[in-house]
This record gives C-alpha cells, structure tokens and sequence, in this order.
C-alpha cells in the first residue's frame, strides 16, 4: 500500500523558536515529527538529528514486520547515540533531548515507534482513535488516577517527559501496530497541537479538510495557533493511495457530511 504524505511546522504564536523537526517520503512510506528540547537553540540540534538519523537508516528496502520493528529499534538507538555523542562534544549542549514518533508502512501494516510525548492518531470510519500513548509525567499521573485526562491538557507539567532522545543510556521505544484500511488518515504531531486542541477538535480538522491533506495540515496548524499556539506545531499526515477519498462509499472511509461543526470556519471561536 503505497502513501501519500506532507507535512507542516510553524513556531506558534510565543516561541522565538521552531525546535520541532519532521519527515516524510512517500516512496518509503515513512513518517516522523521530532520536537526538541533544550536551551539555546540545542532542542532544534537534538530534533534534527533524530530526523536526520531516520533519513539515513530508513532505506526503501522490503522487510518483513519483525525487521522493520527490527529498523525503527535501531533508528531511535542511533539516534540517542548521536545526540548523546553531540553533547559530549559541546558542553553548551548539555541537558538537550528530543522526542521522536516515526511511522514506517510495509505493505497494509503501519508500524510506528516511539519516545516522548510526540503522537500518532488514525482516522477511520469518522472516529479517532490515539495509537501512541505519551511518555509524559502528567499521562503517569492520569494512569495512576491522580490526574483527570481534562485537566492533564492544561496542567503545567504537562511539557515533562519521562522517556527521551538524548541521554545517551539505552531507551526502549513503544512499538505499535496497524493495519491500514483505504480512506484512514494518519496524523503524526508535536504537542503544539495536541496541547492546544481537544482530540475531537483535531478529528473535525481531519474531517473538515475532506482528505486534502495539504489544506488538513494548514487548518491543523492554523487551529493550533488560534487556540493560541503556545508551542511550535508540527503535523504530518498521510492516506493509503488509490484509496476511495473520504465521504466515498467504501464502508472504511471518513464522512465529511458529519455537521455544522464540521465546517473548519463554525468552530473557530471569535469568527
Ligand atoms: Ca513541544
């Protein structure tokens, strides 16, 4: 199954700067969003080198799932490794770190790794549905019931990861399966988007684009920004080509008749 793919990254409306890092080939159906952390420029260094390191270990080779999973282990190992090697070699670096989700699609499966709170969602039959779960210290305290899921969007710790690029010490990424179905969108993010926009936001964006995906990364970027982009936002999103478009007949596809509230320019507060 072959993807089409794009992808987009702006600063938001606060930061100076654009730490975030993103990728995508649709020869190689490969996807990855990066968003660095660290002073003085060091998030942008970090983030780069995971995304430069999937861009050189992901070659357009067949491979079975096992060696894929195989791959994306050691793409996120050499990663860590190079940022860790950086940062030896310039002390300014220090404490700089990157989180990484990378989607590789084999055939109809997709199979995404992932460190930090970066994030996948699939779209399918209208419904979104979260494939990543963050490694982040406010996700820890809503597992343990500490925390709501409500109030862990706003919660300033929100921006603590548990698990990152970057220390050099042996990380083990989550590795998640699915099988892609024609019509599904897949969306990869930073937390600028995530933070900024309820899932359900992100799933009218999704259906309110009506599968070009040129313009559901801009309206993505554009919610994120009006909801007051905090944080840089970066998405990339991707569909199975030769796919009926969604609101086609296949059973699989996305509706885009849902409602009023699906029209991008209905659920934009203030316009
Ligand atoms: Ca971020």
């Amino acid at each position: 199954m072959k993807l089409s793919a794009t992808g987009l990254s702006d600063k938001g409306r606060v930061r100076p700067h654009n730490e975030d890092a993103m990728h995508w080939d649709d020869a190689r159906g490969l996807l990855a969003v990066a968003d660095g952390m660290g002073g003085h420029a060091a998030g942008e260094v970090a983030s780069s080198l995971a995304i430069d390191t999937v861009k050189d270990l992901v070659d357009d080779a067949p491979r079975s799932g096992e060696e894929t999973r195989e791959l994306l282990r050691r793409v996120i190992n050499v990663a860590n490794q190079r940022i860790a090697e950086k940062i030896r070699s310039r002390p300014e670096f220090y404490g700089m770190g990157t989180t990484l989700v990378v989607g590789v699609v084999e055939g109809d499966r997709l199979v995404i790794a992932h460190v930090g709170d970066s994030r996948a969602y699939i779209l399918r039959n209208g419904e979104i549905r979260q494939l990543t779960t963050d490694h982040s210290l406010v996700n820890e305290l809503v597992k343990l019931g500490i925390l709501s899921k409500e109030k862990a969007a706003s919660d300033p710790r929100r921006n603590v990861v548990t698990r990152a690029l970057g220390s050099g010490m042996t990380v083990a990424p989550d590795l998640i399966e699915e099988q892609l179905f024609p019509g599904d969108i897949v969306l990869l993010c930073s937390d600028g988007l995530n933070t900024m926009l309820g899932d359900d936001s992100i799933r009218q964006t999704l259906l309110g684009a009506g599968g070009d995906l040129e313009r559901t990364c801009a309206e993505l970027v554009d919610a994120a920004n009006r909801a007051g982009g905090e944080d840089n936002v970066t998405v990339v999103v991707a569909q199975p080509v030769g796919a009926e478009s969604p609101g086609g007949e296949g059973e699989r596809g996305n509706p885009i008749e849902e409602d009023a509230d699906a029209d991008p320019a209905a659920r934009r507060p203030g316009s």
